[in-house]
């Protein structure tokens, strides 16, 4: 049996004419059985400064009428707005008790919880704008199937868990309703609410998908596709019309804002077909994301990922001795990092961490520091970013000083990987000249 499940962004639910033009995407596609959404735009924003510790009592009152706001505009517009007013007021009752809790005590499960608001308004508004356009939706709280570790902030999903209770609980709803679901939370064993990172309802609706056996993921945004370069770098930036699942997890990962870096995951391991398109514009089509491609070019797009950390340890002990790097990677893994890319010379390693998007902490903390100099030197650089140049055969590629080196000639390029894998080169420069070396490298390999 075919299904469709759609994943409606931030913006594409941001006000009620948005959400109407998505529950028109979905009355076109009668597969289309599961609606995943993300907050309405600028909510999880608001949510995170809730989040924290020590918010000012006028502050917190503030965001919460700003928040508010941005749902009863909505509301107003639909004709069961009293009943839905009646139900956004309890969840803002509960939001605003949450919120006073974390600035006198802060914890991080409450943190989570408190981040869960902004996709429990949107998927009861979105259900009710489906029933206003004569669709059956329900909202469900995909709590009840989504279970997770309890790593609040950054959680992992029980995959199998997740397919058991979609099936037993999920699947028959499907019969006679269009689920309308939360992206981005879950819950874990001890029934507290979890999150799976920023930008993760594109993860969501690609583990529902799985889960589900959906025959196909559309992924509703603001752009119409995934272009090869993100838009809002350069205006020569263009859709590309079908890419292989490879070069588009690449993507992810290497930082395109358009996809969270798992939902691929997923969605390769099932083969199942996805769509990324234009909510505002439907008709302008998108990009498909598939296994097999038509068309495998040396260069398909290019990726920026901000807040990068190079971390160098340098010990002359590392000449001709062994052991040197277990030691270093152990102390990393002891504080639980993630290294990114590698580079070494007989002397010294840098290594690269991506510290997580919209934070103000860097992960390479003192202490982490001070355990790596009890074994060598070690240089601390920030406010670097990583260029990746995604495509195919990339590692036996003629001609990547003249179309890639000589654009970027004129910059200081800190680090640069290349040969691990056929689908990307990257290379880290600093921050202030990303967009410029990204703008021209794309008028090098695109353009010309
Ligand atoms: P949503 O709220 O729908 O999840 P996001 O803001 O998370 O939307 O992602 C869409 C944005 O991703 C686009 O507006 C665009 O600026 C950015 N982006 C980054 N890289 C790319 C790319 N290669 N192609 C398209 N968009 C990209
Ligand atoms: N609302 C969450 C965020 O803004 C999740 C998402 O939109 O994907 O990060
Ligand atoms: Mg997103």
């Amino acid at each position: 049996m075919s299904l469709t499940v759609a994943k409606f962004g931030g913006t594409s639910v941001a006000d009620y004419q948005a959400m109407v033009r998505c529950a028109n995407i979905i009355k076109q596609d009668e597969n289309c059985r599961t609606a995943v959404v993300s907050a309405s735009a600028g909510v999880t924003n608001y949510l995170v400064r809730l989040s924290q510790a020590e918010v000012p009592a006028a502050e917190q009152a503030s965001i919460i009428t700003s928040i508010s706001e941005i749902q009863h505009n909505i509301t107003a517009q639909l004709a069961a707005e009293h009943d839905l007013n009646r139900e956004i007021a309890l969840l803002l009752n509960e939001l605003t008790e949450l919120a006073k809790q974390q600035s006198n005590h802060y914890s991080l499960q409450n943190a989570d919880a408190i981040l869960s608001y902004g996709e429990q308004m949107s998927s009861l508004i979105f259900a009710e704008v489906l029933r206003s356009i004569g669709l059956p939706g329900i909202q469900f709280d995909v709590r009840q199937v989504m279970k997770t570790n309890s790593a609040y902030g950054q959680a992992n999903v029980d995959i199998e868990q997740l397919k058991q209770a979609s099936q037993a609980v999920l699947q028959p709803l499907l019969q006679e309703h269009i689920v309308v679901t939360q992206g981005f939370i879950g819950q874990d064993s001890l029934g507290y609410t979890t999150t799976l990172g920023r930008g993760g309802s594109d993860y969501s609706a690609a583990l529902l998908a799985e889960a589900l056996d959906a025959t196909k993921l559309a992924i509703w945004t603001d752009v119409e596709g995934i272009f090869t370069t993100d838009p809002r770098i350069t205006d020569q930036a263009r859709s590309i019309p079908e890419i292989s699942f490879g070069e588009a997890a690449e993507m992810a990962t290497f930082g395109a804002k358009i996809l969270h870096p798992a939902t691929l995951i997923p969605a390769m391991r099932q083969n199942i077909p996805v769509f990324v398109g234009s909510s505002k514009e439907p008709e302008k089509g998108g990009t498909r994301i598939q296994q097999e491609v038509a068309s495998k070019p040396t260069y398909r797009s290019i990726a920026l990922r901000r807040q990068q950390s190079l971390v160098t340890v340098k010990s002359p002990e590392m000449l001709h001795a062994s052991g040197f790097l277990a030691k270093v990677f152990a102390i990393l893994a002891k504080h639980e990092l993630s290294v990114d890319l590698i580079t070494t010379s007989e002397i010294s390693v840098a290594l690269t961490f991506d510290n997580p998007t919209a934070s103000s902490q860097h992960l390479i903390t003192q202490a982490v520091v001070e355990e790596l100099e009890q074994l060598c030197e070690v240089t601390v650089e920030h406010g670097l970013s990583l260029v990746a140049v995604i495509g195919n055969g990339l590692n036996a590629a003629k001609g990547l000083g003249r179309d890639i080196f000589q654009k970027i000639n004129d910059f200081n390029i800190r680090l640069i990987c290349h040969g691990a894998s056929s689908n990307n080169l990257c290379f880290l420069v600093p921050e202030e000249n990303a967009n410029t070396i990204v703008e021209q490298l794309h008028d090098r390999l695109f353009t010309q």
